[in-house]
């Protein structure tokens, strides 16, 4: 499955922390991240990551695109919300796109937690159904 991993400078040790307690389970997935993220992850983990720009130069904009091409199925955002961000409505827009398309959206550790535990399970299997479904519809099978 393609998971967003996406932290704002005050979350981003936060988020590193994250990436190493469940290595274990991103390994097993294609892992997306916007461009320091993805950087600070892979340094302490190792992970391949696929990096997008840097936030406010567009990063969240290019994960919003996968969205909307229902290919991401999962977004952990670590925001910080005592700071304003001059890419702000890059944000909204990329939490919104995740309300239009149904993909689960954390915009917290805990809940982040929550949602890893979840994909470890297996309980985001039926993302697969729904692509593979759609690809046969686009095939005509
Ligand atoms: P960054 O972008 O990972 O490149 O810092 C995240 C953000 O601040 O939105």
């Amino acid at each position: 499955m393609n998971i967003a991993l996406i932290a704002h400078d005050e979350k981003k040790q936060e988020m590193v922390r994250f990436s190493t307690a469940y290595k274990h389970v991103l390994q097993k997935h294609s892992i997306y991240a916007t461009g320091t993220t993805g950087l600070l992850i892979t340094e302490e983990t190792n992970l391949p990551i696929h990096r997008f720009q840097s936030g406010p130069l567009g990063g969240d904009q290019q994960i919003g695109a996968m969205v909307a091409n229902d290919e991401m199925d999962m977004v952990i955002f670590f925001r910080d919300p005592m700071t304003a961000q001059p890419h702000e409505p890059d944000i909204t827009a990329l939490m919104r796109l995740c309300d239009v398309y149904l993909i689960p959206l954390a915009t917290n550790l805990a809940a982040g937690e929550i949602l890893i535990r979840a994909l470890e399970r297996g309980d985001f299997q039926w993302r697969e159904v729904v692509k593979q479904n759609k690809k046969d519809k686009e095939m005509n099978i």
